[in-house]
């Protein structure tokens, strides 16, 4: 892998220099095994989770949208109150002013719960270091103490109909008029938008710019007027995605996030951060599944099945490699580099490792676990893991597809030609559209 690379915008750390906090916390002294108070952090962690969450090994619940939006605002809240949310943000920021090292620790011991955090993977993965990065001082005081605690839940708004893995392509317009913008067009698969307070949107400032040079990019109040979100209803029968419309929207000038016709530096970042998010992450995306198929397994009768030992074993050992290779980005991230291809690699190997989780657990429930009408996913394992296996195979799309990672790790890791690209500095606008 090559050292991570900076993009061309300015970056600056995630991580505020950190002698003195709000708080009267000091520096945390590095030791060979650790930092000063690692025990006692981690012993309050773990009460924390708890009197908070269930082990990852403990049947999941299953509790509808609005109970699990609930649930994970009081999660966070409390979360707030400990001490423990937005670990490495500033604390008058809304963060808790500790250090990488202390989030280290939080992702390895949080691994072993079921962390109630689904709906903020979005908020906490991507638009939180995005807003702390390329955020202004005002906006970064505006938006990241309710990102942090929950209060407020946002979405990411890059896809579109005719936009997907060439998102540089896309053809939202946003318009300058005195102190506002106005956004005309339309979103596709913008998870959880229905809930969402808030979004990060990228939209074309200047068809006459070549395609990747005329983006610029926005924070939305997803409940503003001309903004209509229409949900989409998956094969799973979840309500995750949705389709976002905007006719006329007008905006604050002072939302533009970066600089105007700067939006595709940001989106690559931001792509960035959300592969790294999926595929090497802390939170209930990233859960390690190892224990509870081992759980499952034992349920089954299928424990003493060689084969499945084996795939147990597999699965144990990948998402050790999958730990390393989030500890090892989450440090440079912290050193206040955006991370580049190897988001791509930590992206390619979470969905490869979602695959092999999905095989294993129906090659462990076998038959049992066929989906049908009526299922409860709350009582009944062989529902949760159907579930799960009808939505694995959207690891290898969300975020940028499996092919387009490829070609990322080709390019930038192993230095093979670019993808050609005919129309290369043509203005966005003479390029043919469907
Ligand atoms: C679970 C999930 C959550 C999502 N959440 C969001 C969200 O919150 N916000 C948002 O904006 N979007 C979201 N998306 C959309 C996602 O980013 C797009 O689906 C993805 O980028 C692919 O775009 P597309 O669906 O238009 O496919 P296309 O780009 O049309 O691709 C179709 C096929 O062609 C292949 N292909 C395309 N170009 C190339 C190439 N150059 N080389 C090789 N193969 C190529 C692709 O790999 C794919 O197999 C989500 C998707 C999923 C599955």
């Amino acid at each position: 892998m090559t050292s991570p690379r900076k993009p061309a915008g300015t970056v600056a750390s995630v991580t505020e220099p950190e002698p003195e906090t709000e708080t009267g916390a000091t520096a945390h002294a590095r030791t060979d095994d650790g930092f000063d108070g690692e025990s006692e952090f981690t012993a309050r962690l773990e009460n924390f989770l708890s009197d908070h969450c269930s082990r990852i090994t403990d049947p999941a619940e299953d509790e509808g949208e609005a109970d699990g939006l609930a649930r994970t605002r009081s999660f966070q809240g409390a979360l707030v109150e400990a001490r423990l949310a937005g670990l490495t943000y500033p604390t008058h920021l809304g963060g808790a002013g500790l250090s990488a090292q202390h989030q280290e620790v939080f992702t390895r011991v949080s691994a072993g719960w079921r962390l109630p955090t689904g709906p903020l993977a979005i908020s906490h993965g991507m638009c939180l270091p995005m807003l702390n990065q390329f955020g202004t001082d005002e906006q970064k005081a505006t938006y990241l103490p309710d990102n942090i605690s929950g209060r407020s839940i946002w979405c990411q708004m890059f896809s579109e109909p005719g936009a997907g893995s060439d998102v540089a392509g896309l053809s939202m317009r946003a318009t300058r008029d005195g102190d506002e913008w106005i956004l005309d067009g339309q979103k596709v698969w913008t998870s959880g938008a229905h809930y969402c307070d808030f979004g990060i949107v990228v939209a074309r400032t200047d068809p006459t710019l070549p395609k990747h040079q005329g983006l610029s990019m926005f924070i939305v109040d997803m409940r503003s007027p001309g903004i209509e979100v229409r949900p989409l209803v998956q094969i799973s029968g979840a309500r995750g995605f949705n389709e976002v419309f905007f006719s006329e929207a007008r905006i604050p000038a002072a939302n533009l996030l970066g600089e105007v016709n700067q939006g595709w530096n940001l989106a690559v970042s931001m792509l960035m951060f959300e592969r790294v998010s999926i595929g090497a992450g802390g939170g209930a995306l990233n859960a390690r599944r190892s224990p509870e198929l081992a759980a499952l397994a034992r349920e089954m009768g299928q424990a003493s099945n060689p084969v499945i030992r084996q795939g147990l074993a597999d699965l144990h050992i990948r998402e050790e490699i999958k730990g390393y290779i989030g500890q090892r980005i989450r440090s440079s991230v912290a050193a206040g580099r955006v991370p580049g291809p190897e988001g791509s690699i930590a992206k390619l190997n979470g969905a490869d490792l979602a695959r092999r989780t999905r095989d294993l657990a129906m090659s462990i429930i076998g038959t049992a676990g066929q989906a049908w009408d009526g299922m409860d996913p709350s009582s009944d394992a062989a529902a949760r893991w159907s579930s799960f296996c009808i939505s694995a195979a959207g690891v290898s799309i969300a975020g940028g597809t499996d092919e387009v990672q490829r070609n990322i790790i080709g390019e930038r890791v192993l230095g093979l030609p670019r993808e050609p690209d005919s129309f290369k500095g043509a203005p966005w606008q003479d390029i043919p559209r469907n």
